[in-house]
């Protein structure tokens, strides 16, 4: 039984971190999952959030400052508000040809590149 309710307790934090557009905080989704499902606790909320991320279910995401956990996997570029701290996706294909051009340059194995762009979000430009 116990098992059962682990996978349950999984999937809601799965889909959660879909549901919360703007890339959630591990708190966020705490909050949110709790709405659905009263009795999980943070910690179990947390564990599984690093396990989904372990299994490249969800991604997670470094912003200054603070972890997110992100439900879209392909590679794609962020921004950040500095005054409301929220993250969204850039309409920017990501340029896969950078990593090819740094490895031919340096002669290192480049896998990836992460890009967060900072500024001033629509919404709190208007307030
Ligand atoms: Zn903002
Ligand atoms: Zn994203």
């Amino acid at each position: 039984m116990k098992q059962k309710r682990n996978t349950l307790q999984r999937k809601t934090v799965f889909e959660t971190v879909g549901e919360l557009h703007g890339h959630p905080t591990a708190n966020q989704v705490y909050l949110k999952a709790r709405e659905k499902c009263p009795k999980i606790s943070r910690g179990t909320v947390y564990r599984n959030l690093n396990v989904l991320s372990d299994d490249g279910r969800i991604k997670r995401i470094k912003v200054p400052g603070i972890v997110r956990y992100d439900s879209k996997l392909e590679p794609h570029y962020h921004f950040i508000c500095t005054v409301c701290h929220n993250v969204s996706d850039v309409p920017i294909p990501y340029q896969f040809q950078l990593n090819d051009r740094l490895s031919k340059d340096t002669g290192f194995k480049v896998n990836l590149h992460r890009t967060v762009f900072e500024g001033i979000c629509e919404k709190c430009r208007k307030e």
